[in-house]
């Protein structure tokens, strides 16, 4: 890597155990920490997406993460609520879309979040607007007459008003190092010296500059999936030292489930003689739960599995949290805790959600105004101080429901529907074609089969969540099945 950066380029200052070939740490100021913390706000299916295109790296798998989220690219949008819950299961909105929009590398491809008003009563007071298009109105009308939405809109709940610079999360002037596995440590002398500490008068630390593209830090974000030691691996180009998925598992605690006391029955085939879950048939409140996983930001996965959920790398990077002086290193302390307490954004949350992940809410009191300076119309909450409002008191409708209503709490999966459920959470509507290929693929003989009908609740849930972080195989690790029930 070159050592000159380029206005779209970061360096960093690089200290590296030349005999180990190890990254000792690397010391970074705003622009690298603000990306660092940004991959926290991304949901799963966000980072299964990124992942999966080319960058100095070949393209890598998101555990089952990938899988599922492969199969709802595959999935009829006619098995889903609407056509946009489709849409919002692929490109998941960021809760913290506008802190993240000023990254100085945004590797970040979704769709910015736009709203659209009835085509026939977009000028009436009270009238509904929506963040999905082409929804049919109470009147008749179509939801098709954009909406800029201006900068409070984007941001995070109720610290619209609080937190008026958007640019990432630390302060300017913050200073920090990063250990190979990701731990953020604010910078200071003590610091330094306990690093150095170990170090051998044989193995003197050297001192380098590195320069990080967009590439890199796509290269980082795969590391971060796959690796121990992601900094080394992307600053030496080492091979992964690989997370362990199966060993290194263990079951989630069973006080963390108890959110929800709510069960769901599904009926599991299973291969005996290989010790293998087929497939599992379920109904859509199963369904919604595992489609919910694409919209959860990593940081709030890493919050409900209390910064354990087996990804080495990020668990640092979340707990790492912990280090931060929240005064003097996050531009605030709500900063601080709006990362710590992630949520979905606005309508992403199924009605039923078993794990404690919860929703943030629309601002109220919404507007909307004409700009005269950039000739359109804008969506915004609280007073408008520049121009008078079009049309006041607008209703927020949920856009998973298939026409504009003020109604919310819709899950994605078409109710009274039955679905299949590979191991790797693959998910596809239940068709007897379906169950045939399945049997086809696993090369099992009919007396080999077993079904079994169990009930899993929110622990098991929790647990599956886990499971697809780390591995391909989130039902059979997930419901630690053949412990359990053989
Ligand atoms: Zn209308």
């Amino acid at each position: 890597m070159d050592s000159t950066a380029t206005p779209e380029q970061i360096s960093l200052r690089v200290v590296v155990k030349k005999r180990k070939n190890r990254v000792l740490y690397a010391e970074a100021g705003k622009d690298f920490v603000d990306i660092l913390l940004s991959f926290l706000t991304l949901p799963l299916g966000t980072i299964a997406r990124l992942v999966s295109k080319d960058s100095n790296t070949k393209p890598c798998q998101f555990g089952c993460i990938s899988s599922l989220y492969a199969s709802v690219c595959n999935l009829d949008p006619k098995y889903l609520n609407s056509e946009t819950c489709k849409q919002m299961l692929l490109q998941p909105r960021n809760p913290m879309e506008r802190y993240n929009q000023k990254l100085k590398l945004n590797i970040d491809d979704t769709d910015p979040t736009k709203y659209y008003a009835c085509d026939s009563c977009f000028y009436e007071d009270g009238s509904l607007v929506s963040s999905s298009e082409n929804l049919k109105c109470e009147c008749g009308g179509h939801s098709t007459f954009l909406l800029t939405p201006c900068k409070s809109l984007l941001c995070s709940g109720s610290d619209q008003n609080e937190i008026r610079d958007t640019r990432g999360y630390v302060k300017e002037t913050a200073f920090f190092l990063i250990a190979e596995d990701l731990n953020i440590i604010p910078a200071d002398l003590k610091t330094i010296l306990c690093l150095l500490k170990n170090l051998h008068s044989k193995d003197p630390p050297q001192e380098s500059t590195v320069v990080l593209g967009s590439n890199e830090i796509l290269d980082l974000l795969k590391c971060l999936l796959m690796s121990k030691t992601a900094l080394t691996d992307l600053l030496l180009g080492k091979e992964h030292s690989l997370v362990d998925s199966e060993t290194s598992f263990e079951t989630t605690d069973e006080r963390r489930g108890r959110e929800s006391t709510r069960t769901m029955k599904m009926k599991v085939l299973i291969s005996k003689s290989k010790s293998k879950i087929l497939f599992a048939q379920v109904e859509e409140d199963f369904v919604d739960q595992l489609l919910s996983f694409l919209t959860f930001p990593l940081g709030a996965v890493e919050r409900v599995l209390e910064g354990n959920s087996g990804l080495v790398c990020v668990d640092k990077l979340y707990n790492s949290l912990n280090n931060f002086d929240s005064t003097g290193d996050f531009k605030s302390e709500k900063m601080k805790n709006m990362l710590a307490d992630l949520k979905v954004a606005p309508y992403f949350k199924v009605n039923d959600q078993m794990l404690p992940i919860d929703e943030l809410k629309c601002p109220s009191e919404l507007s909307y105004c004409y700009s005269k300076l950039v000739r359109s119309y804008y969506l915004t909450s609280g007073k408008t101080l520049f121009s008078k409002p079009v049309a006041r008191g607008l209703r927020m409708s949920d856009p998973k429901s298939p026409i504009m209503e003020e109604k919310s709490g819709n899950g994605y999966a078409k109710s009274r529907t039955k679905y299949m459920v590979a191991d790797d959470l693959s998910v596809k509507p239940f068709s007897s074609h379906h169950v045939l290929s399945s049997l086809a693929k696993f090369k099992v003989h009919h007396h080999d089969l077993e079904e079994r009908t169990i009930c899993v609740g929110a622990q098991e849930v929790l647990s599956i969540l886990k499971a697809s972080l780390v591995s391909t195989s989130a039902l059979r690790i997930g419901l630690n099945f053949f412990d359990k029930y053989y």
